[in-house]
């Protein structure tokens, strides 16, 4: 329940103090996103990445906590008006939201979307909502709008009642024993959320960091040193064969090879691009014949507008080629001239077909050879480690300072690593109780006395 009624600053400094970050996967930092004058507040509760079910998991078990987080952030930062955006489908999900916002008397509505990818992607859940487009390159709160997570606003609520972000639920699937939703400490190696999920029977594997869509693919070999953080919601382990990974770890040399030999300019993957359905000038098909052709410099450009979801590349073109990977090529170099969007011109007319080009879950699952294992999952299992390597760089911003030495011992909820509160970046704090015994720029490890 939301406790005495909070200005702003006093909210911010709560979310500040217990290392807040979106917990949705780019790990921006709460309390710099959290700013008054927004006419709506959108709770993304569309969890669309194939085979994740952590958000569905606390919508099921912690709806009062989320509901609680959503109407303190409201009342803090005077927004009118509360959505929590979820699929329609997740029958019990909203029955358990509906019962919280009944108990709570809150105003808060929900607000169902079909089942389809990337119904979770914060500017498309945006248009779902709305009607309205983020201007290209541009942020929610500039048409008035502010989104958090689930799990963000559960750990809001949990901030405010001084509870630091301390654990993680993670989904733990694909080729495991018993996939399941994994209660662990912030900070707990890959291979011992495989364990906890009964491990794994192969002998080679590669694992998907995230979501099999947006995730990173790392071979085996990471799984010791590799500590999950707040941003982190989804491990799926798969064959290291299997054509997801094998796809995706494509050396970009031969990435532009084939896009300049076999690109036939079909454009469907500029007609499947979610941000051009909403309007946006991003057209992949045009980044891609840049690159082939060496010409029409200024359509690189577009490049700037992709959110890296993935459509292009693993369900739209024919030719098997990579206008994701190639955008985020585009994008670094860019990026380092400084270039920026200047136009956020949005196109309507873009958005006319976006409901026959909306990819059912279902159908995606499919094409990702992900159909042998479960779309579902209602087991959550703690697990506590012996050790804990807690990365320094969880989300985008300023990477955390440690605040901590080799041989300090330390407990649950200590602060171990931080920023000033007036910059873009979060605390991290110690997940379990032990001494530290390894602090370098990007990890600090813990191991339970
Ligand atoms: S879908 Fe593939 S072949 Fe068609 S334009 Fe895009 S990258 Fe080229
Ligand atoms: S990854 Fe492809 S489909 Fe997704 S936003 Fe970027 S260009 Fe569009």
């Amino acid at each position: 329940m939301p406790g005495p009624k909070l200005d702003d600053l006093a909210l911010l400094k709560l979310v500040f103090a217990a290392g807040v970050i979106g917990a949705g996967g780019a790990g921006f930092p709460t309390h710099k996103k959290l700013a008054a004058g927004a006419k709506l507040l959108v709770v993304n509760a569309a969890e669309c990445e194939p085979l994740l079910a952590s958000d569905r998991y606390i919508m099921r078990e912690f709806p009062a906590e989320i509901v609680a987080g959503a109407q303190s952030v409201a009342q803090a930062l005077g927004i009118p008006r509360v959505v929590i955006g979820t699929k329609k489908k997740y029958s019990r999900e909203i029955a358990a939201l509906r019962a919280a916002i009944a108990e709570a008397g809150a105003a808060i509505e929900i607000f169902g979307v079909e089942s389809f990818y990337p119904a979770g992607d914060e500017q498309t859940l945006i248009y779902e909502i709305t009607g309205q487009s983020v201007p290209p390159g541009g942020i929610p709160l500039q048409i008035g709008i502010i989104v958090i997570n689930a799990t963000t606003a559960l750990n809001i609520q949990r901030g405010i009642q001084g509870v630091p972000v301390t654990r993680r639920f993670v989904t733990v699937t694909g080729a495991v024993a018993e996939p399941v939703i994994v209660d662990a400490p912030v900070g707990t190696t890959v291979e011992d959320l495989i364990k906890a999920a009964g491990g794994t029977p192969l002998p080679r594997y590669a694992i998907v960091r995230g979501g099999p869509m947006m995730g990173k693919q790392f071979q085996m070999e990471a799984a010791a040193t590799m500590g999950y953080g707040k941003a982190d919601g989804g491990l799926i382990v798969l064959p290291a064969d299997h054509r997801l990974i094998q796809f995706c770890s494509k050396p970009i040399d031969q990435i532009i090879a084939q896009t300049r030999s076999i690109c036939i300019q079909c454009a469907m993957c500029t007609e499947m691009c979610p941000r051009y359905l909403i309007g946006h000038q991003m057209r992949p098909n045009r980044v891609m014949r840049s690159v082939g052709t060496n010409t029409h410099p200024t359509e690189l450009l577009d490049a700037l507008l992709c959110c890296e979801c993935g459509i292009c590349e693993l369900y739209a073109c024919p030719m098997g080629l990579s206008p994701r990977r190639m955008n985020v090529y585009v994008k670094g170099m860019l990026r380092a001239e400084g270039a920026k969007i200047t136009d956020q011109t949005i196109h309507l007319e873009q958005s006319e077909s976006r409901p026959y080009r909306r990819i059912a879950q279902s159908r995606l699952i499919e094409r990702l050879g992900l159909g042998d294992y479960p779309t579902q999952l209602d087991n959550c299992r703690s697990f506590e480690p012996q050790k804990v390597i807690i990365g320094l760089r969880q989300g985008v911003g300023k990477p955390s300072s440690p605040r901590v030495a080799v041989g300090d011992s330390v407990h649950v909820g200590d602060v171990i690593a931080g920023v000033d509160f007036s910059e873009a970046g979060a605390l991290i704090h110690a997940s379990i109780d032990g001494l530290v015994s390894e602090v370098t720029a990007d990890q600090i490890k813990i191991e339970r006395k």
